[in-house]
């Protein structure tokens, strides 16, 4: 089965996000535990911690459909040692809500080189990060996000993804999560099924399916290759909707979170349904 959703609100507590998921036909949905433009953020209360999990139980949507986005300021290849402490630090508190939450999965970007340091330098530095997060944390799996390659930023290969996977000691709690804006901008065309079967071969190729925990569909108003990252609504982008009919219709997208990161949240009701609608009967 598909699992659908967007990244919902959570404002006025966490628990809001299941309700908030509903609303829009949800059956998976991503949200931010604390405010992703912020360093500090107040530990989560208890009472909010069983409202979450009470709400996530009343809508029917299971953990592993949640997909919880870490904060923006978060650079885990940070060449600067003070700067990568931080942000291990930051890191390392956004697994630990997750745990609280009963979230298996928490999604981040790699990391900015900041041209100081090589890209293979900084993907070391990310890897380093995540085997210490991971000692220090239990039962979260680190989903790495590909990227547009925007300025400094890493991730926008799929090399990238499995230079990391790599060098992770605990294989069983690394994942990625693929967004196709991101993909397309990067380069990787999706234009049309053909496209798509052979975009996603090289994805298996490099990285493997066995590594994929979500994925965020946007189309792209960026051109491919453009390197940009600015995601438009479904069919209204560069992309269209070959590459959302391919993926509805793949079982190797079954029992993921598909999160919606399109840019008008009105209209996510009905992208849900239309995504749904775009599933051939067997
Ligand atoms: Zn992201
Ligand atoms: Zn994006």
């Amino acid at each position: 089965m598909k699992r659908i959703g967007a990244h919902v609100s959570a404002a006025g507590g966490v628990e809001n996000a299941p309700l908030n998921a509903q609303r829009i036909g949800a059956t998976a949905f991503a949200l931010f535990t604390k405010n992703q433009r912020q360093w500090r953020a107040r530990p989560l209360t208890a009472a909010s911690i069983e409202a979450f999990k009470q709400n996530l139980a009343t809508v029917g949507i299971e953990p592993r459909n949640v997909l919880p986005h870490d904060s923006y300021l978060i650079n885990l290849g940070h060449p600067d040692p003070d700067a990568l402490e931080k942000s291990r630090n930051a890191f390392e508190d956004e697994l630990a809500r997750c745990a609280q939450l009963g979230l298996p999965l928490l999604n981040f970007h790699p990391g900015s080189h900041l041209r100081l340091i090589s890209e293979a330098q900084s993907l070391d530095l990310v890897a380093a990060s995540i085997n210490r997060a991971l000692e220090r944390s239990e039962g979260v799996t680190a989903v790495i996000e590909n990227t547009a390659g925007q300025g400094s930023n890493l991730g926008y290969r799929f090399e990238h993804l499995a230079h990391i996977i790599e060098r992770v000691d605990d294989k069983s709690r690394v994942g990625v999560c693929i967004d196709t804006c991101h993909a397309f901008t990067a380069g990787y065309d999706l234009r049309t099924a053909e496209l798509c079967t052979a975009t996603f071969a090289e994805f298996d190729r490099l990285v493997g399916f066995e590594y994929l925990r979500g994925m965020h569909l946007n189309d792209s108003k960026p051109d491919l290759g453009d390197r940009v990252d600015r995601h438009e609504s479904l069919g209204k982008g560069k992309i269209g909707w070959e590459a959302f009919r391919y993926i509805m219709n793949d079982d190797r997208f079954d029992e993921i979170p598909l999160i919606l990161e399109t840019i008008d949240d009105s209209i996510w009701a009905e992208e849900i349904q239309q995504l749904y609608a775009l599933i051939d009967a067997a």
